[in-house]
């Protein structure tokens, strides 16, 4: 069987590495899951003045440097994207991009904000047939019609491999590259979605004011909304509300960094972070003295 952490930290920018840093202090068997490039927001700032004891540099220049205590601490890491988190009683199941899971105790969430805005109704549909993982439901749309609303170069991979098992797929192509999959199960549509509709149980795609229809839909982008990763937390105007040692509303479910609000400042994650670390360390503590 699996091992289950005492703590997963999600996400790779200065909150969750900064939390990842109190984890190890505090003796946590815990892993720390997010891409090794880091955090790609502080990999736009062209110079970062308002960091303290870090003199006008690039972003990219900081973020290697935090991304740099992955190897300099040892730290046991994951280079992958979480799809989908599961709250239990005592225990959090992380689901993959690849379909796969790891159990922890504890999960600090540190996934920075969404800067793209969801498609209208989105969340309100999501059980009419909206799903985030290929890997995970392909098989539901065997031989049947999908549509894929592709925001990043992933999209493009999983759109060829849904090619494979669905009967058509519809490629909503938000990549803002000219892309020609050369595939006759797949067509390229360049028009920007604008709402989910719902016709009778079936859900449709508002492109522009054309309508599509499918049998599924899958969205893929860099980044999801909060409530989508993980069901059931509470947000409060786009960000997840935590208490004073930044717990959220669902037990051993820390939040820190640009996803718990403004401002949206290096500083502020990693101060968070701390934080955060440490709070999840010590409901570890307790728990295990129960
Ligand atoms: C152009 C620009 C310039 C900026 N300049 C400055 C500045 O000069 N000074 C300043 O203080 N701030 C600046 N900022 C803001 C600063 O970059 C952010 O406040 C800071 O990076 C927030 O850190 P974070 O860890 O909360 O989130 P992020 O840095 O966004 O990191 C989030 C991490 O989570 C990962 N992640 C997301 N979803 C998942 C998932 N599902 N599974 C696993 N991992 C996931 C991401 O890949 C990333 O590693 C700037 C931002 C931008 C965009």
């Amino acid at each position: 069987m699996k091992e289950t952490y005492d703590i997963a930290v999600i996400g790779t920018g200065p909150a969750g590495l900064s939390a990842a840093l109190n984890c190890v202090s505090r003796n946590k068997k815990f892993i720390i899951i997010g891409p090794k490039q880091g955090s790609k927001k502080l990999e736009m700032a062209k110079k970062v003045d308002n960091y303290l004891g870090f003199i006008s540099d690039s972003g990219k220049k900081l973020n290697q440097t935090f991304t740099g205590i992955i190897k300099r601490f040892n730290l046991n890491h994951l280079d992958t994207m979480v799809n989908q988190i599961y709250t239990m009683p005592d225990v959090f199941f992380i689901e993959l991009k690849d379909g796969s899971t790891v159990s922890a105790k504890s999960v600090v969430l540190a996934t920075g904000i969404n800067m793209e805005r969801g498609i209208k109704n989105e969340e309100l549909y999501l059980p009419y047939g909206i799903s985030y993982c290929p890997t995970c439901d392909a098989n539901l749309y065997k031989d049947k019609e999908i549509c894929v609303i592709g925001y990043n170069e992933d999209s493009i991979e999983e759109t060829i491999f849904l090619s494979g098992i669905s009967s058509k797929v519809y490629f909503v192509n938000m990549t803002k590259k000219v892309i020609d999959f050369d595939n006759p199960n797949i067509e390229v549509i360049n028009k920007k979605p604008t709402s989910f509709e719902l016709d009778g149980e079936k859900l449709l795609l508002n492109l522009e004011g054309d309508m599509l229809k499918a049998d599924g839909y899958f969205v893929l982008k860099d980044s999801k909304s909060p409530e989508n990763l993980v069901p059931g937390v509470e947000v409060e105007k786009g960000h997840i509300k935590v208490d004073a040692n930044f717990e959220t509303n669902l037990k051993g479910l820390f939040a820190c960094g640009d996803l718990i609000g403004q401002p949206y400042q290096i500083g502020k994650a990693v101060g968070e972070g701390n934080i955060c670390g440490l709070s999840a360390s010590k409901y570890i503590e307790r728990l295990n003295r129960r």
